[in-house]
């Protein structure tokens, strides 16, 4: 099971709530300091998670061993190893 921490954006406390949602995205409040917002959309946390799996491909990390320690999709890491360790093109 995977479970995720929010946390304010202001306060940095988990005493948050969700307080209803606008435009399809989750509001939360704080209740430590007041503070409303959003949740972090989740394509940021996609676009951090790739950079990572980017910057362990460029170590010369293992396919297997950032499927076991990023608990990613192994289909996935495969198509970053094709767009990250893309050869350059041949000059003519
Ligand atoms: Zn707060």
């Amino acid at each position: 099971m995977v479970f995720t921490h929010h946390y304010c954006a202001k306060c940095a406390s988990e005493q948050i709530r969700r307080n209803g949602h606008s435009g399809g995205r989750a509001k939360y409040q704080c209740k430590a300091c007041g503070h409303q917002g959003y949740f972090q959309p989740a394509s940021v946390e996609k676009a951090r998670q790739y950079s990572q799996v980017d910057q362990l491909l460029v170590e010369r990390n293992s396919l297997w061993s950032i499927v076991r320690t990023r608990g990613m999709v192994r289909n996935t890491i495969a198509k970053r190893v094709k767009k990250v360790l893309r050869p350059a093109p041949a000059s003519v």
